[in-house]
């Protein structure tokens, strides 16, 4: 099994190559480690690796998993979330990954302390399985997120479908990149959407040539290994 530090040095060299092929800088990527699958002692590896933004998409492993570690990582709640664990969550991330319906907003609105963070999930590719708000109304939805003041909507969020086929996969990041250039230029104060979530183990290197400025890395970075 390798060692956080070793898939790291190799993540973060496919990471440069990516963003060079592009034009981009690569500190304007941040490496999110997706610690779901993993133990706490594995996550504090990644830590001390210098990973200091820890993914996770399940209240249990989130609160265990920052019990431990505390604000020595910049926490990510990326899973989907129901309407009545908001409360045990949402005023200990930094950003959350996946609003996708009104009446998650409404239900953070009420247990928000601070402003939260918010990157909207895009159901880009249409696929019935995928959670996320239409590409056609994503828009509308965001502005509806208004009458929301807590939530402060940082980006757009997606997840590929499950393919090898490199032109589908760009085409869905290509996408959401130009859904986020939509709302960034429709200049909504509680919406600066500049930031884009999208790319895990098998398909970031795609991601960050189509814009990606937040990569979700599990498999790939802490294991299970591939
Ligand atoms: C599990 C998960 C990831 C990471 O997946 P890997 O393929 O292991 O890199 C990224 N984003 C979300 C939302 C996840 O649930």
């Amino acid at each position: 099994m390798n060692t956080v530090q070793e898939n790291l040095a190799q993540i973060q060299e496919k990471i440069k190559a990516s963003a060079a092929k592009t034009g981009r800088n690569y500190e304007d990527i941040t490496l999110l480690a997706v610690t779901k699958y993993v133990t706490i002692e594995r996550s504090e590896e990644a830590v001390n690796a210098g990973i200091v933004n820890l993914g996770e998409n399940r209240i249990e492993g989130f609160l265990e998993k920052q019990a431990a570690i505390g604000d020595r990582a910049v926490w990510h709640f990326i899973g989907s979330l129901q309407s009545r664990k908001v409360k045990d969550v949402i005023n200990q991330a930094d950003y959350l990954h996946a609003l996708d319906r009104l009446s998650l907003a409404k239900e953070i609105q009420k247990r928000a302390e601070k402003t939260i963070k918010c990157f909207v999930q895009v159901n880009v590719s249409g696929e019935e399985t995928k959670a996320g708000v239409s590409p056609d109304e994503t828009l509308s939805f965001i502005q509806q997120l208004e009458a929301f003041p807590a939530i402060q909507v940082a980006g757009l969020m997606t997840m590929a479908p499950h393919t090898e086929d490199e032109d589908v996969l760009r085409q869905v990041f290509r996408g959401l990149r130009q859904l986020r250039d939509k709302v960034a230029e429709a200049g909504m104060a509680h919406a600066p959407c500049t930031l884009l979530s999208m790319g895990m183990s098998n398909d970031y290197e795609i991601a960050i040539e189509e814009g990606a400025t937040h990569i979700r890395v599990g498999s790939a970075l802490v294991g299970p290994y591939e």
